[in-house]
């Protein structure tokens, strides 16, 4: 099972200068990482648009590290996903399926943009932007780990 996992609106609430004004950025990581330590053959692949900006080596740093040893790697660039039909996100995660030979591989995605995916849309666990990664998405991302097989 491969989670690809994205940063703002999951593991922090998103908002207007969320950032700027104070918020603690990945406040709900430590609640992931809990349930994620229940199912260890979850693997990840970061999604994030930080990926864009920020070095591989930073990216890793807010994760513990037994978590940070499951990460596989990040999705391809914008424009180096699977072109539209395909949404940009849902693209980038194919593509990244793809080029790892992974395609057959049970996935899921915790997002909070759900104009990234489309045809892809059954393999989503959605966030409310503004809250994050709450008990409601942790009950249903539980859910999905419950049922792929390790
Ligand atoms: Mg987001």
């Amino acid at each position: 099972m491969i989670l690809f996992l994205d940063f703002d609106g999951v593991l922090h609430p998103e908002g207007e200068d969320h950032i700027l004004n104070g918020g603690v950025d990945f406040c709900f990581l430590p609640r992931l990482e809990a349930l994620l330590r229940e199912f260890p053959h979850v693997k990840i692949v970061i999604s994030s648009s930080w990926r864009e900006h920020l070095r591989y080596k930073t990216l890793m740093k807010p994760f513990s590290s037994d978590i940070r040893a499951r990460i596989l790697g990040m999705t391809p660039y914008p424009g180096c996903g699977l072109p539209p039909p395909y949404r940009p996100r849902e693209g980038e995660i194919l593509a990244w399926l793809q080029l790892h030979d992974a395609v057959d591989k049970p996935w899921v995605a915790l997002d909070d943009a759900h104009w990234q995916f489309d045809h892809c849309r059954d393999h989503l666990v959605m966030c409310n932007s503004f809250v994050g990664f709450d008990d409601k998405a942790s009950a249903e991302l539980r859910a999905r780990f419950e049922g792929a097989s390790p």
